[in-house]
C-alpha cells in the first residue's frame, strides 16, 4: 500500500476511539475494556463485501455507515446498548481520499450512537469490511429469540419494505422516481438501528429479533427458537405510504414479508403488556404496529383481514 499500514491506522483510525470503558484502544496487540459487574457482552460481527452486500464503486461514507449500523440493528434487538467495535478494512490500495471520507462518516456515526472504535485489522485485497460490535445489557436482561409464549402478540416496528424495494436501486432501470430513489438511498445506507426501543423493550417484550432476512424468516427464528409457530395478519403490516403510491400492492407485500435488509424489530410480548405496549404507541415513544401472535403449531401462517389463511411465496434471503 502507497501509505504505510501503520500510518493509515493512525491517521485514520486512532481517533475514534474515546470512550466509556475503553482501558486500552488502537495501537496494542488487543484492546482492553472495562465491563461493569452487573453487564453482560453482548458481541455481534457482520461483514460486506463489495459486489455483493453493496454495489462496486458505492461512496465511502456509505458503505461505512451501513457497515456499522446493521451491527448496532443486532445489538438493538437484544436490548443492548453500544459501547465499543473493531473493524476489520480489506482494501484494494490505500486511496486517501476514500479514506477520509470513510474515516469521517464512521467517525459521525461512532458519536451518533456512543461507540468507540477500540482495534481492527488492515489489510490489501478486494474491498470487503467486518464490524464486530460490542454492547452492554444488564446482567439477564437482554432480549433473545427464546423467550416467546404460546398467546404472545406479535409487533413490528416502523414499517417493512423499503430495505427490499432499495434493491431496485441496483438494477439498470430504477422503476422510481428521483424523491423515492433518495430516501430508498437513505433506508439502504442509513438504516436506523432500533437502540432506543430495544431498551424500551427489555422490560416488555418476550423475544426480539432484527429483520435483516425478511419478516417470515425472521419471525420464524423467534418462533423456532422458542418452539413456536405464528400467524400474522397481512392487513395490518406497516407500509410506508410513499412507497405504497409507487408500486403495486402485491409487490409491496412481497418485499414487506419476504424482502431483507428492513432492520426494524420484530417482538412478541404477553397480552398483559398490551395496554402498555398501546400507550407507548399512542404517545409516540414507540413506533411499533401489532400484526399477530404466536402459536403452539410451528410454521408462520398469514390470514388476511377476515382470518382466512393466505398462501404466499415465503422465501427469506439465504446466501447460499
Ligand atoms: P497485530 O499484528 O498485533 O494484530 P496490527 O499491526 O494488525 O496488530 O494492528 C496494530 C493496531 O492497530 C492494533 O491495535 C489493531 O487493533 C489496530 N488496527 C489495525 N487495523 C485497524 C483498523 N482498520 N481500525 C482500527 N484499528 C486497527
Ligand atoms: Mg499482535
Amino acid at each position: 500500500m502507497a501509505l504505510n499500514e501503520f500510518a493509515l491506522i493512525r491517521q485514520y483510525f486512532t481517533g475514534l476511539g474515546e470512550g466509556r470503558g475503553v482501558a486500552l484502544g488502537v495501537g496494542d496487540d488487543c484492546a482492553l475494556l472495562d465491563v461493569p459487574d452487573d453487564r453482560q457482552l453482548a458481541v455481534t460481527v457482520d461483514t460486506l463485501v463489495a459486489g455483493v452486500h453493496f454495489p462496486d464503486g458505492a461512496a465511502p461514507g456509505d458503505i461505512a455507515r451501513r457497515a456499522l449500523r446493521v451491527n448496532l440493528s443486532d445489538l438493538a434487538a437484544m436490548g443492548a446498548e453500544p459501547r465499543w467495535f473493531t473493524l476489520a478494512l480489506t482494501l484494494p490500495a490505500a486511496e486517501e481520499a476514500w479514506l477520509e471520507a470513510f474515516a469521517a462518516a464512521l467517525a459521525e456515526d461512532a458519536q451518533q450512537f456512543q461507540c468507540a472504535l477500540v482495534g481492527g485489522d488492515t489489510t490489501a485485497g478486494p474491498l470487503a469490511l467486518s464490524i464486530q460490535m460490542m454492547g452492554l445489557a444488564p446482567r439477564g436482561q437482554a432480549l433473545t429469540r427464546a423467550g416467546a409464549r404460546a398467546g404472545d402478540d406479535v409487533y413490528v416496528t416502523g414499517s417493512l419494505g423499503e430495505g427490499a424495494a432499495a434493491l431496485q436501486l441496483f438494477v439498470p432501470e430504477c422503476p422510481f422516481p428521483e424523491a423515492v430513489t433518495r430516501q430508498l438511498h437513505a433506508r439502504f445506507y442509513t438504516p436506523m438501528p432500533r437502540l432506543r426501543e430495544g431498551v424500551l423493550l427489555r422490560q416488555l417484550a418476550s423475544a426480539a429479533i432484527d429483520i435483516s432476512d425478511g419478516l417470515l424468516a425472521d419471525l420464524g427464528h423467534i418462533g423456532e427458537s422458542s418452539g413456536l409457530g405464528a400467524e400474522i395478519d397481512l392487513s395490518q403490516l406497516p407500509l410506508a405510504p410513499w412507497l405504497s403510491a409507487v408500486t403495486s400492492a402485491e409487490q409491496l407485500q412481497h418485499w414487506a414479508i419476504n424482502g431483507g435488509d428492513d432492520y426494524e424489530l420484530c417482538f412478541t410480548a404477553p397480552t398483559e403488556s398490551r395496554a402498555q405496549l398501546q400507550a407507548l404507541i399512542a404517545s409516540g415513544e414507540l413506533a411499533a404496529t401489532r400484526i399477530g401472535c404466536m402459536t403452539p403449531e410451528p410454521g408462520v401462517r398469514c390470514l388476511d383481514a377476515k382470518r382466512r389463511p393466505v398462501t404466499v411465496d415465503s422465501a427469506g434471503y439465504q446466501h447460499f
